[in-house]
C-alpha cells in the first residue's frame, strides 16, 4: 500500500527547521548576553545544556506526534495508492446508472463481433504474431523439391508475401456496391526456430518416398492424411507447421493433370498442407515472348487462405461461415465476361477460391482473434506470447466511455484518464510488471471481468489517483476476479 504523506513531511521538515533556527539563535543571543554563564562549572554547564536538550526533546516529540496525528485524521486520503477493497462500489447488474455501459452479457466473450478492431481506437487491438515453421517433403534420394539454400530463401519470401497482403488488407468486391468496412488483420507470421535444435532455421527436409507427394485422387491419395505432422511435427501445438509437398512427377507429366497451387488445413494439429510450389517456381509460364516465374508471391493467396482455416475461417460462397459480411455468390475465379454471374460478382475474399484472395471482413477479422484470445484455444497455442514482456510503448489511455465486450491481452499499462470510463466484460491479461491506473475523476467497471496475467507472473495491480468525490472510481458487478497481483485488494 502506497501512502504518499510527503506534503505533510515536507510541513514538517519546515517546522523543524525553524524550530532548529529557534533554539540556535536562542543559545546564540543567551551566550552573548548573559556572559556569566562562562563562569558556570563544567559541571553546571552539562546540566544546564542536558535541561534545555530535553526541554527541546520534548518539544519535538510532541509536535511529531500532534502532526501525524493531524495528517492522518484531518487531512484527504493519500493521493495515489493501490486499490483497497472497502474503495470498491458494489453495484447490481440492473443498477440503471450502468445499464447503458453494461449492455454487453457474459456470452459477449464468445462473440466474434467483439474482436473485431475498433475503427477509433485501433490501439486497443493487438498485433498477435503467428509462429511457422516449414517442412520440405522431398523423395528418398532427396530429390523433387527444393535444395536447402533456396528452400529457406523461398520460405521467407513466402512469408513477406503473405504477410504484405495481411498488412494491406483490400476493399470487398462482394457484394456489388457493399461499403463494408476496411481493417487492420492484425496478424502477421514469423519463422520460428527451435531453439532446443542448435542452429535451427525452422526450415527442415524430409526425404520420404512414401510421403514426398500429395495424391489426390487414386488408391494412393493421401492429401487428407495426417502422417506428415505426426511423423514430422516439430514444435507441434506451439508453431503452426506447413508442409510442401510437390505434385507426383507422373502427374505433372500427364496432359489431364493440372499442377495447381492447392492445399488442405489440419485446424486441430495447427498444420496445412501446400502442393504446387516447387513445379511453379521451377516452371516459369511465358508471357509475351519471356519466361514469366511464378515464385513464392504466387502462392500468398492459397497460403493465407489455408491458414485462415487453421485460424478458425470456413469458406463463404456458399456455406454458413458465421459471418453476415461474406455473402454466398457464384465462386468465380475471376472476372469472366462469357458467364453473366462473373462480370461483376467474382469475390477477392480470402476464404474464396479466386485469384485475388487479399480481402477479410471485419467479422472474419473478429473469428480469428476470438480464436487467439481465447485461453484453450489451439490457434493461441501458435502465438508468439507479446502479452507476456511489459511494453510501455502499447500502453493505452482510455478518455471516454468504452466498454471491451471481448477478452484482450495488453502489453502496456492501462490507465484511464479524467472523464473516461472503461467497462470490462471478459478476460484481460496484464503483462509482469503492468498496472491499471485510474486517474483522478475516471472510472473502471468490471462487468463479470477476469484480470489476471497469463503468464505465470504478477502484474502490480490498480492504482487509484485523486482524493474526495474526484477520487478515481471502481465499480464491480457480477462477481469479477482480480488474479495474479502484486497489491491484492486489501480490505
Ligand atoms: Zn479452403
Amino acid at each position: 500500500m502506497i501512502y504518499t504523506y510527503y506534503r505533510h513531511f515536507y510541513i514538517l521538515h519546515l517546522l523543524f527547521y525553524i524550530l532548529h533556527f529557534k533554539k540556535a539563535s536562542t543559545i546564540f543571543t543567551t551566550n552573548l548576553n548573559m556572559p556569566k554563564i562562562h563562569s558556570f562549572s563544567p559541571k553546571c554547564k552539562f546540566t544546564v545544556l542536558f535541561h534545555i536538550l530535553k526541554v527541546f526533546q520534548m518539544r519535538y516529540i510532541i509536535f511529531l506526534i500532534a502532526l501525524i496525528f493531524i495528517s492522518l485524521t484531518c487531512s484527504p486520503r493519500s493521493v495515489r495508492h493501490f486499490l483497497t477493497l472497502n474503495e470498491v462500489e458494489q453495484a447490481s447488474p440492473n443498477a440503471a446508472q450502468l445499464k447503458t455501459a453494461t449492455s454487453g452479457s457474459q456470452n459477449s466473450c464468445a462473440n466474434q463481433l467483439n474482436y473485431v478492431p475498433d475503427a477509433n481506437h485501433l490501439d486497443h487491438s493487438t498485433l498477435r504474431l503467428v509462429r511457422l515453421n516449414f517442412h520440405i517433403m522431398r523423395n528418398g534420394k532427396g530429390k523433387g523439391s527444393f535444395k536447402k539454400a533456396e528452400a529457406v530463401q523461398y520460405v521467407k519470401d513466402w512469408i513477406r508475401e503473405a504477410n504484405k497482403h495481411l498488412s494491406k488488407n483490400s476493399e470487398m468486391n462482394l457484394p456489388v456496391g457493399n461499403n463494408t468496412p476496411l481493417l487492420p488483420t492484425n496478424y502477421r507470421y514469423v519463422l520460428a526456430a527451435d531453439p532446443s535444435i542448435p542452429g535451427d532455421e525452422g526450415v527442415y527436409f524430409h526425404n520420404d518416398d512414401e510421403l514426398c507427394y500429395f495424391v489426390k485422387t487414386g488408391k494412393n491419395k493421401n492429401n487428407y492424411v495426417k502422417t506428415h505432422f505426426t511423423k514430422y511435427g516439430v514444435q507441434k501445438g506451439k508453431v503452426l507447421n506447413v508442409f510442401m509437398v510437390p505434385h507426383h512427377p507422373d502427374s505433372i507429366a500427364s496432359k489431364t493433370y493440372k499442377p495447381t497451387k492447392t492445399g488442405i488445413a489440419f485446424v486441430r494439429e495447427g498444420a496445412i498442407k501446400v502442393a504446387g510450389n516447387y513445379h511453379h517456381y521451377t516452371t516459369p509460364k511465358m508471357k509475351n515472348g519471356k519466361p514469366f516465374n511464378r515464385g513464392a508471391w504466387y502462392f500468398h493467396g492459397i497460403f493465407n487462405h489455408e491458414i485462415g482455416h487453421v485460424l478458425g475461417l470456413h469458406h463463404t460462397w456458399r456455406s454458413n461461415d458465421g459471418c453476415d459480411d461474406t455473402p454466398h455468390h457464384a465462386n468465380c475465379y475471376s472476372q469472366n465476361r462469357k458467364r453473366k454471374e462473373c462480370i461483376d460478382g467474382w469475390s477477392n475474399n480470402v476464404m474464396d477460391y479466386n485469384t485475388h484472395q487479399n480481402s477479410w471482413t471485419p467479422c472474419q477479422i473478429g473469428i480469428i482473434h476470438r480464436n487467439f484470445a481465447k485461453k484453450d484455444a489451439p490457434q493461441r497455442g501458435l502465438l508468439v506470447p507479446t502479452w507476456c514482456k511489459l511494453n510501455p510503448e502499447k500502453n493505452i489511455y482510455i478518455d471516454e466511455n468504452i466498454v471491451w465486450k471481448g477478452a484482450k491481452d495488453l502489453e502496456g499499462h492501462l490507465t484511464i484518464r479524467k472523464g473516461g470510463t472503461l467497462t470490462v466484460n471478459c478476460r484481460i491479461s496484464l503483462p509482469k510488471n503492468g498496472k491499471i491506473t485510474v486517474k483522478s475523476g475516471a472510472t473502471l467497471i468490471l462487468d463479470g471481468a477476469t484480470l489476471e496475467n497469463d503468464c505465470g507472473d504478477q502484474w502490480q495491480g490498480i492504482i487509484i489517483e485523486g482524493s474526495g468525490s474526484s477520487k478515481g472510481k471502481v465499480v464491480f458487478v457480477n462477481d469479477p476476479v482480480l488474479t495474479d497481483m502484486e497489491n491484492p485488494l486489501e480490505g
